[in-house]
């Protein structure tokens, strides 16, 4: 049997019997964990208020040989992000980021990436806490988000042969299967991809260099915007491999003069 101290962000909960809650959390030190709280809706002493979405916590838990879900002892609130849950484009962008790290984070895996990968989430909810959410944050968030889960796209190199990207062919064919962009040699040679211009992918790869506060400086907007919104979304359902519960809600509070989803 292992135990597991350790902080965690809570990433979804699930009611499980009369008295039972299961949670699925990301650690600072062990990456995604699904676990059972036992009497979770009864026991104010040992869950106080704690199991509720975006809540960051001191957990202690066990791993029991042989089963697939820990057991949750203990938990401990350390801060709960109260924004989030008192504005519908905060809440839909949080919920949106939590089901990305849910869907994607590994499970274990090393200890400095957990931590690295814990530290982003904390970082990206307290930005979506400070800052109104609009499609450009979304954006610039996903792709960060991507980028903390190990899963970003290349964007300064053509993907097939390695050459960096030339001023020469200002259009470019990037490749959702390939990770990244043809340059215009290895675009004659293949099918088309999504056309995207290379002034877009290089906002896009300066946008992973800045402290998320300074992204409000970047330029991106009009049609920079739309092919990179493109990109990034079809990009992430690639490695998510289906449409996210919350992406439809995240997509309405944010182009509300829209009626259907993308
Ligand atoms: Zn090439």
């Amino acid at each position: 049997m292992k135990r597991l101290r350790t902080e965690a962000l809570v990433l979804r909960t699930l009611d499980f019997g009369e008295s039972d809650r299961i949670v699925h959390l990301l650690t600072r030190n062990g990456g995604r964990m699904v676990a059972i709280a036992k009497g979770a809706k009864r026991s104010v002493k040992r869950f106080p208020g704690a199991l509720d979405l975006f809540n960051f916590l001191r957990i202690e838990a066990v791993q029991p040989r042989n089963a697939s879900m820990a057991r949750l002892e203990g938990a401990t609130l350390l801060s709960s992000f109260g924004a989030l849950r008192c504005d519908t484009r905060r809440y839909a962008m949080g919920c949106y980021l939590l089901e990305l790290f849910n869907r994607l984070a590994p499970e274990g895996g090393a200890w400095a990436d957990s931590r690295a990968l814990f530290d982003f989430a904390r970082e990206a909810l307290g930005w979506v806490e400070l800052r109104q959410p609009d499609p450009r944050m979304r954006v610039l968030l996903e792709l960060r988000t991507l980028d903390a889960l190990g899963l970003c796209p290349e964007l300064r190199n053509c993907v097939r042969c390695g050459s960096p990207l030339k001023a020469d062919t200002p259009v470019v064919q990037f490749q959702v299967a390939e990770g990244g962009p043809h340059c215009g040699a290895c675009s004659a040679k293949n099918d088309a991809g999504l056309s995207v211009h290379l002034g877009t992918l290089r906002t896009l790869e300066q946008s992973l260099r800045l402290d998320l506060p300074r992204l409000d400086r970047l330029g991106l907007s009009g049609r920079s915007l739309d092919q990179a919104a493109v990109l990034v979304s079809r990009f992430e359902r690639f490695h998510v491999g289906l449409e996210l519960r919350s992406a439809a809600f995240l997509h309405r509070v944010l182009h509300p003069d829209v009626s259907t989803a993308a």
